[in-house]
């Protein structure tokens, strides 16, 4: 784990040097004082040579100024190269999570994401610029007074060290009881940004069943958890600063009784024993240094192996090496024998044989739950059957690149997603490399001409968070426009347009109609009289494939299908 953490120094090696060093100049002078004050009293002072005095001081204050200088690059690019590291984690983190298949984002929090970007990177930061310096400056700093110590008065040296050994104790102890309440604490902070991301992206349905107080109270429970856990890390922390306090205070005292004694029968001057007590307040200064680590460590640790377990959870679906990127797809889609199911105990495809001809529109249709979204979802590869073979153009989809495979694919569904920004980034987003002309020639193409033109801002209208200032007519043809600009030779209609009322469904139908020309189009539908003229439909029941044909031979057949039609068409 340390390797790994330590592998994100490597490319900010030159910031880490300066930064390293110049604190290690920084602890060499504070070591240095002492020694200094102890022969200022001891030897010049007795002296009376004010020159003396005065150039000895003004010396003193060249080097205060070189000290403070150092501090400032300790400090500065101490935290630039925190800042840097924690930066680079999170990009990767956020690249990782882009390459993650459907089922990662079924079973992940938003607000866990969130939480291991903001919180946990934050600390890990932290650590990465005071862990290695600090610790490696608190023991260079015991080390040096120590043996200063000992030059000027070994046993009084011995007596002060002897505190070294217990802080040690403590602190492995402490270390560990912390290591656990921070791991702890992160889960629930976890939890609460995940509230706050769930409840908050459904304040409109929380308003409409007025469950505001339902969720003050759960959040509660995740806000209080969150502090428990936080109350015991501090607790342990609480002890380890006091007890330590103690031990150092009291080796003062000891140092100042017994040096004082030693004074008292002239195995001291005045000056060592100034200096005794100066070299102590330095040992006891990585003590607190060590205690701020004491929490550091155990806290960005914690939060660097969620990091990294994050990091090591590979896609579930990835590339294979020799995978060939396809382009221009007739769209022959071919399902051999294909088996899938989500998780282990209920296979939602149970067998499944299709055989579609490039250019048709298929109609898939069935009671929901079927099993109707989950065949499509399998086309682009968004996850892989547990049997059997789907291919393209007789390709396995396995062995074609994911990224050539789905931008020969367009799917528009019921809830269309928008991001927030204006209405031409939204149409642009079907193909980045778009110009303004061929966006305003999508938006053309799925009638959206007029009501952009009705709009203050035009294409440049911002549209809301996730587009919630449009209807959801217009969030359809959004979606269409979209499609336009992305033009694949394959294209998923998932329920289009179900969630609109039939006249506006009738005018969307016509777009869809214009944007399915030409193309490979499976079309889940939800009401019959939208897939009158489909090449072919498919009837798909929870056994799979039940009926298939074209809609008027089906209506023929008298079975499901028929049934299905005779209820639709009863009530016009
Ligand atoms: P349809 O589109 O025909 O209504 P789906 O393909 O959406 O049906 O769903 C088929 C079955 O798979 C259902 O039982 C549904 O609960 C389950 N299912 C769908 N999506 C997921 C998912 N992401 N994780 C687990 N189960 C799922
Ligand atoms: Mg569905």
């Amino acid at each position: 784990m340390l390797k790994k953490f330590f592998s994100y120094y490597k490319p900010h090696k030159r910031l880490f040097i300066i930064d390293f060093s110049s604190a290690i100049l920084v602890a060499l002078l504070e070591l240095a004082f002492p020694m200094a004050v102890q022969w200022f009293i001891d030897e010049l002072l007795p002296t009376g040579e004010w020159n003396t005095i005065v150039t000895i001081s003004v010396l003193l204050l060249i080097v205060y100024l070189i000290s403070t200088g150092l501090h400032y690059i300790v400090s500065y690019l101490g935290h630039k190269l925190g800042i840097n590291i924690e930066t680079d984690m999170r990009q990767q983190l956020f690249n990782h999570v882009h390459k993650q298949s459907f089922r990662f984002f079924d079973n992940t929090k938003t607000g866990h994401i969130m939480s291991r970007i903001s919180n946990d990177l934050f600390d890990i930061g932290e650590l990465a610029h005071h862990g290695p310096e600090d610790a490696f400056i608190a023991v260079m700093t015991i080390v040096g007074a120590f043996i200063l110590m000992y030059s000027i008065n070994p046993e009084l040296a011995l007596i002060a060290i002897v505190m070294i050994p217990f802080l040690v104790i403590v602190v492995a102890y402490c270390n560990k009881k912390m290591n656990a309440a921070w791991q702890k604490m992160y889960v629930k902070i976890a939890d609460v940004n995940a509230r706050v991301e769930d409840s908050v992206s459904g304040a409109r349905v929380v308003k409409s069943f007025t469950n505001e107080e339902f969720e003050m109270t759960r959040f509660q429970k995740d806000n209080r958890g969150f502090r428990s856990a936080k109350l015991v890390a501090y607790n342990v922390m609480a002890w380890t600063t006091s007890s330590m306090y103690m031990m150092t205070r009291l080796v003062t005292l000891v140092v100042l009784v017994v040096g004082a004694w030693f004074t008292h029968t002239g195995k001291l001057t005045p000056g060592e024993l100034v200096g005794f007590i100066l070299f102590v307040n330095i040992l006891i200064k990585p003590v607190d240094k060590i205690s701020a680590l004491l929490e550091l460590y155990p806290k960005g640790m914690a939060g660097f192996k969620r990091f990294q377990d994050m990091i090591d959870e590979e896609p579930e679906i990835k590339d294979r090496p020799d995978a060939i990127v396809v382009q221009q797809l007739n769209g022959d889609i071919e399902f051999n024998d294909v088996h899938f199911n989500y998780d282990s105990h209920k296979n939602v495809l149970d067998g499944i044989d299709l055989s579609i001809h490039a250019g048709q529109t298929i109609a898939f249709v069935g009671p929901s739950g079927a099993g109707k979204t989950t065949i499509c979802s399998l086309i682009p590869r968004f996850y892989d059957v547990n049997q059997g073979a789907i291919s393209i153009d007789g390709i396995d989809i396995r062995n074609m690149t994911q990224q050539s495979l789905r931008s020969q694919i367009g799917i528009v569904q019921q809830d269309v997603f928008l991001f927030t920004g204006t209405i031409k980034e939204n149409i642009a987003y079907g193909d980045l490399d778009a110009t303004d002309e061929d966006v305003i020639a999508a938006a053309q193409k799925a009638h959206l001409e007029s009501f952009i033109a009705s709009l203050p801002d035009g294409y440049e209208t911002q549209i809301g968070e996730r587009g919630l200032k449009l209807s959801g007519g217009q969030k359809q043809r959004l979606a269409i426009a979209r499609m336009f600009l992305k033009n694949p030779p394959i294209l998923i209609l998932d329920e289009a347009t179900s969630a609109l009322d039939t006249e506006t469904e009738r005018i969307i139908q016509q777009s869809l109609n214009e944007l399915a020309a030409n193309r490979t189009t499976l079309v889940i539908a939800h009401r019959l009289a939208t897939i009158r003229d489909a090449d072919r439909v498919i009837v798909v029941t929870e056994d799979g494939i039940a009926e298939d044909g074209k809609y008027e031979e089906l209506v023929r057949q008298n079975g499901l299908f028929a049934r299905l039609h005779n209820i639709q068409f009863q009530e016009v």
